[in-house]
């Protein structure tokens, strides 16, 4: 189904990120009759270290990486939904969970940083090319496939690629398009039918000239990317000249900070507007939009924490698509997405800043919506322990100096640490919540991440601070 903004008409898709806390196939399969319910399309599905690598690659799999039985399930269900899956496989920047193995270390293009391939060594191809082998051919009815290609921080500063930048006289930009050109071909030479496409940010500040000599248009169809309200690239007039076919990606969540546990719907709102501006401004300018991709990225990158769940995000998910599906925000849709949720009548969800629970009757059609309510919660307590740390009670009252020289208002230090105390309460029942929710939708490992980075973390912090607290006490008369 298809995204009715402005004149255009553009297969909607949704992007998992399964590089982090990728969930159980289970729940995948329940997310599908509500991507269905709103017209997607498709799925991007960027697997990472989730593949079940064979062979040779086998390393790349992690210890929770899905298994062939239960992606042919998932991909068998995806469809009878009629939804497309489209992999997604890095093969120049962000490759950190390849690059990061001994044995693929000395592919990298700075041998410090794993997160850029160096396009010069015989072996990165081999590397790759096996990769686009065994997810093309596992996915041997796919319309497409994604090469990534985004940030390549390290680009052209190994000697192999210096000197050959020097003996062709190429640019850098030479260099990258030279790889995507040379991916793509053997993309094409695995699977003919296959579409291939990339990031387009490498591209963004190449003129009109360098884009026609890169002979991409031929290989490749860019997919742009922005998640903000305001400051698109521009690049839309050098890339309708240019391509014939460009993809638009916004983003649902993943978007909101390294360590943001549930999306800032304004923002995802406003991104959603922005691209529809956008899509509305260069109506007769580009000749074909290929799909609009709504990202949910679950880590800035491989080494990131865990940044929102996907069950965190599901009401941004169900706004995001309203959005998409009616051509704009209005009251209207915005009603629609509240009552989908489960807000009751008359009440809708909130786009601004959270500071209270929202009063919901979750509904069985956001499979695991309790657990975006548990994530609220945690965001409600992250900001009141900010606001602890920082406030001028504990600040102007408890310093390092104020102890060290036991010069403490026993007043204060009692009233620090009765809410240092509630805090450890809440974060306790925070832990226990999760504790019994998580485990539905994620594998033990990732439960016990989430808990460490989003809870225990403060947790351990505010009991060091009551420890403190409790033992200079003694002293303070
Ligand atoms: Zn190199």
């Amino acid at each position: 189904m298809q995204y009715a903004g402005g004149t255009a008409t553009i297969p909607i898709l949704v992007h998992l990120d399964l590089k982090g806390a990728p969930p159980k196939i289970s729940y995948l399969r329940q997310l599908l009759p509500l991507l269905s319910y709103h017209s997607v399309s498709g799925l991007l599905v960027e697997y990472e270290d989730t593949f079940p690598y064979q062979g040779d690659l086998s390393i790349l799999a992690a210890k929770h990486a899905y298994t062939v039985d239960d992606l042919r399930l998932f991909i068998g269900d995806c469809a009878h939904f009629n939804i497309a899956v489209i992999p997604l496989v890095q093969t120049f920047g962000h490759i950190e969970f390849a690059l990061k193995h001994e044995a693929f270390a000395h592919l990298r293009e700075n041998e410090n940083y794993p997160n850029s391939l160096c396009p010069s060594k015989p072996d990165s191809f081999t590397l790759i090319s096996a990769m686009i082998e065994q997810i093309a051919s596992f996915h041997n009815t796919s319309p497409a496939i994604h090469i990534g290609c985004d940030e390549v921080f390290q680009l052209g500063v190994c000697s192999d690629c210096k000197g050959r930048m020097g003996d062709r006289v190429w640019s850098k930009a030479q260099l990258f398009s030279a790889h995507v050109n040379r991916v793509a071909v053997h993309v094409k030479s695995v699977n003919p039918l296959l579409r291939v496409l990339i990031w387009d940010d490498m591209l963004r500040a190449c003129d009109v000239v360098t884009l026609e000599s890169s002979r991409l248009k031929e290989t490749i169809e860019p997919m742009v990317w922005f998640y903000g309200a305001q400051g698109f690239p521009d690049i839309w007039s050098r890339y309708s000249a240019v391509f014939p076919t460009i993809w638009c990606a916004s983003a649902f969540k993943g978007a909101s900070g390294p360590t943001a546990t549930i999306p800032d719907l304004s923002l995802r709102v406003a991104n959603q507007q922005a691209w529809q501006a956008v899509i509305e401004d260069n109506a007769t300018r580009v000749t074909s939009w290929g799909g609009f991709v709504l990202t949910g990225w679950s880590r800035y990158d491989h080494f990131g924490v865990l940044c929102e769940l996907l069950p965190s995000a599901l009401p941004s998910l169900v706004l995001c698509l309203t959005i998409l599906n009616h051509g704009k925000f209005t009251p209207e849709t915005h009603a629609l997405a509240s009552k989908e949720v489960g807000y009751p009548e008359g009440s809708l969800i909130s786009v601004g800043e959270l500071k209270v629970m929202p009063s919901v009757d979750l509904h069985r059609s956001v499979p695991a919506a309790a657990i975006w309510l548990n994530s609220i919660r945690q965001a409600i307590l992250c900001n009141a322990f900010k606001k602890f740390i920082g406030s001028d009670l504990f600040c102007g009252w408890f310093h390092q100096r104020n102890i060290a020289e036991g010069r403490l208002s026993r007043g204060v230090v009692d009233q620090l640490l009765g809410q240092v105390e509630q805090l450890i309460e809440d974060f306790d029942k925070l832990i226990f919540e999760s504790q019994c929710l998580l485990p539905d939708v994620f594998d033990s490992a990732i439960c016990e991440e989430w808990m460490d980075t989003h809870c225990r973390t403060y947790l351990h912090k505010l009991r060091k601070i009551s420890n403190k607290m409790e033992q200079v006490l003694q002293f303070v008369r």
